[in-house]
């Protein structure tokens, strides 16, 4: 008889999305006549820029020729892709990264979700909240989160750290130490991030415990203030306690063609039972080549691309288009008197909901008013409840409508 891994059954179904899709689907059917604007969902909307299509093309054409075709690459992508990495994500923020130490993926998502296959179940892990919800899903997998308290809405043996409005975003240390600490700055869903100062304090909390930092920088991209940093190794002793993961995804809008990397350097160490020092690194490398065989090399020349002096032009372009969108959703809320977070340096805006009303009465408010779907807080953990999200990756045209809508309608 085939038992199953019994934590599955442990997992809170996601309905957020579910939800959300049946609540519109419900409305525009009742109001067949009403547009519907979406601002609810963090995927991108732009074309992927011509010297990035330019690139994958001519890549596509090698494949189809006898002296340029390629077969299997390295698990751990192409040396070409992982030395523009180093020299333009690390170097050129003095930061020395070496190309053994960078893992090419086909996403962040896996990434986050697979660096707990080197982790012991042991562990105890602490999530900020709300926060992607990710981390915590593959964690009540592995057998790591204990049972779901349906009262709290948390999981037992799980270290929720609150982000709130009322400590401006900055979580704090909690009472119990953990031992996997994941972070997400600039943070989805809150659009908040952390200045050097207070992402110090916790690389020197992680290494005074041995703990070790998963830092996910999805929306480095989105960073326009000077104090933020834009990898956690900008951090003094970082490279001691963090692995980071970044993406092309909302870089380069790679969300359907998927390219990421995640960085694991030589310095960082865990511990076997009776406290033997070993390689995080070596133990990555394996995992990822036993369990992975590398991104398509069209893909690899495709985010080799970005790097390129147009390619950086052209995606740029595209991140200011929304972060005139986040512009846009900002000040238009706060005139209309709302509280807003965000937005900044994140393609994401978080609002405190008007006195009195859950995420979700909010939700429904927004819908049926002004027919604009965003997402409620409480989706992206306990702490979210009484915010919500809304994206900045609509089009300008959608965004400035459902700015008026609301500033009309609510
Ligand atoms: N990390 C965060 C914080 C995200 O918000 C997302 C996507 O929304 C991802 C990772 C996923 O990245 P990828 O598309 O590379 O899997």
């Amino acid at each position: 008889m085939i038992n199953i891994n019994e934590n599955f059954l442990n997992l809170q179904d996601s309905y957020l999305f579910s939800t959300i899709a049946k609540k519109v689907a419900e409305f525009q059917k009742n109001n067949p006549d009403k547009r519907i604007i979406k601002l609810g969902i963090g995927d991108v909307t732009r074309p992927i820029a011509p010297k990035i299509i330019e690139a994958m093309h001519k890549a596509v054409e090698e494949m189809g020729k006898q002296e340029t075709f390629r077969g299997y690459g390295p698990e751990q992508g192409y040396e070409f892709l992982r030395e523009k990495i180093s020299e333009n994500d690390y170097k050129k923020r003095g930061v020395n990264i070496d190309i053994d130490e960078i893992f090419v993926s086909d996403g962040a998502k896996c990434d986050c979700g697979n660096i707990g296959d080197i982790f012991g179940i042991d562990n105890v892990v602490a999530i900020t909240d709300p926060v992607y919800p990710v981390y915590l899903d593959t964690n009540v997998m592995a057998g790591r989160s204990g049972e779901y308290n349906e009262k709290t809405g948390m999981y037992e043996n799980i270290i929720y750290i609150p982000a709130t409005a009322e400590n401006n975003f900055v979580p704090e240390f909690p009472k119990k130490v953990p031992d996997m600490i994941y972070l997400c700055f600039p943070n989805n869903p809150t659009g908040t991030t952390l200045n050097k100062k207070d992402l110090k304090k916790w690389v020197d909390y992680a290494k005074q415990n041995k703990s070790i930092i998963l830092f996910d920088s999805a929306y480095e991209a989105f960073i326009s203030e000077e104090d933020v940093p834009h990898t956690i190794y900008e951090i003094e002793g970082a490279k001691d306690v963090a692995i980071e993961f970044r993406s092309f995804s909302k870089t380069a809008g790679f969300t359907g063609i998927r390219c990421a990397y995640t960085v694991v350097p030589k310095n960082l160490k865990g511990y076997t039972k009776d406290g033997k020092e070993i390689e995080l690194n070596a133990l990555w490398n394996r995992r990822h080549g036993t369990k992975f065989n590398g991104v398509s090399y069209p893909v690899q020349r495709a985010a080799e691309a970005v790097y390129s002096e147009e390619g950086q032009k052209q995606i740029k372009e595209n991140i200011e288009y929304y972060m005139n969108n986040a512009k846009i959703i900002k000040e238009g809320l706060q005139e209309a008197g709302y509280t807003v977070y965000g937005g900044i340096n994140a393609p994401y805006i978080w609002l405190k909901v008007p006195e009195g009303l859950t995420s979700w009465e909010f939700f429904d408010k927004l819908l049926n008013k002004a027919n604009v779907v965003g997402t409620p807080g409480v989706g992206f953990g306990p702490s979210g409840e009484g915010y919500f999200r809304l994206t900045a990756f609509g089009t300008k045209e959608n965004t400035m409508e459902a700015i008026r809508r609301i500033k009309k309608e609510l």
